[in-house]
């Protein structure tokens, strides 16, 4: 059974369409990202699925579930999900144990306390009041709250703002950890290089659409688009766009005798080919 799966879903805020018309699966155990502008409508549909916001029309089911359900069904559904929003409630005046082991309270089958503080990186903050926590220190304790219940299911909005790159490559190990662990994860984050590290598929959405989906490698035709070989000869750079970027080599690497002056072989990054599909969209 897929973890997710939403057909026709719409939603307005009077006259803005925030999300018209999104069909998506997500399969048991994928990490998918939702990649679009700001604006672009992610959080609203990524809230709906969490049951934080109604829709206007659609179906839903998250973990087999429709999350407008209420009542003792929707309390064990919210048992088995794990969220991080892009913002969290303050709670300054309690240390950053107290409030992992508070929110641990709410979940049947918790993780250890100690095991989150480590796995975010927090020991050395543990005891330390959560309004003293740098913005970056702040973002990780929203992450240790949305993994301490052990989810199946586990939402991450723009997880890593704020983090330095140390503390991005660290968040990312974790999360191939919790794949490793069997864990769904949907991600929104406006990091190319995030979605591309982590991401199983990811699904481009702008204006309220979904304009593609597909894995990170593959994305707009990424996976057969030419390939860019520059290099030196005297004073100019010199550049050729080839789908035979080895022949171009050879053939340069014969003409030069051997070492061919600062070769470099190229192909579009995701952002390039992210920001090429939000372009032609707003044509
Ligand atoms: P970002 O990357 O900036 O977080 P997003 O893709 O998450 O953007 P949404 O927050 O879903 O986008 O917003 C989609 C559209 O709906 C925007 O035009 C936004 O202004 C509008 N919108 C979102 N929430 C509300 C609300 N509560 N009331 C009115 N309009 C809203």
């Amino acid at each position: 059974m897929s973890a997710i799966e939403v057909t026709g879903l719409r939603k307005s805020y009077g006259q803005v369409h925030a999300v018209q018309g999104i069909d998506l699966t997500i399969a048991t155990g994928e990490i998918f990202a939702l990649l679009g502008p700001n604006g672009a409508g992610k959080t609203t549909t990524v809230e709906i699925l969490e049951g934080f916001r109604t829709r206007d029309s659609g179906n839903v089911h998250v973990l087999g579930f429709d999350p407008r359900t209420e009542g003792q069904a929707a309390r064990e559904w919210r048992n088995r999900i794990g969220i991080v929003l892009q913002s969290t409630s303050d709670s300054g005046d309690l240390t950053v144990i107290e409030t992992i082991q508070h929110f641990s309270g709410y979940y049947s089958n918790p993780r250890r306390v100690e095991d989150v503080i480590h796995s975010v990186g927090l020991e050395d903050k543990s005891n330390s009041l959560i309004r003293k926590l740098s913005g970056g220190q702040r973002r990780r304790l929203d992450v240790a709250l949305g993994i301490v219940g052990n989810p199946e299911l586990l939402f991450l909005d723009e997880p890593t703002t704020g983090f330095d790159p140390e503390a991005r490559r660290a968040f990312w190990a974790l999360i191939q950890k919790l794949r490793g662990d069997g864990t769904t994860i949907l991600l929104t984050t406006h990091y190319l290089d995030e979605a591309e590290a982590l991401a199983d598929r990811v699904g481009v959405i702008n204006d309220g659409k979904i304009i593609e989906v597909s894995t990170p490698s593959e994305l707009g035709g990424r996976s057969t688009a030419k390939a860019l070989v520059t290099w030196r000869e005297g004073s100019e750079i010199k550049s050729e766009s080839t789908n035979n970027p080895t022949a171009v080599v050879n053939k340069l690497s014969t003409k030069f005798n051997g070492v061919i002056p600062e070769l470099t072989v190229t192909r579009p990054s995701l952002e390039d080919i992210y920001l090429e599909m939000i372009g032609q969209t707003h044509e």
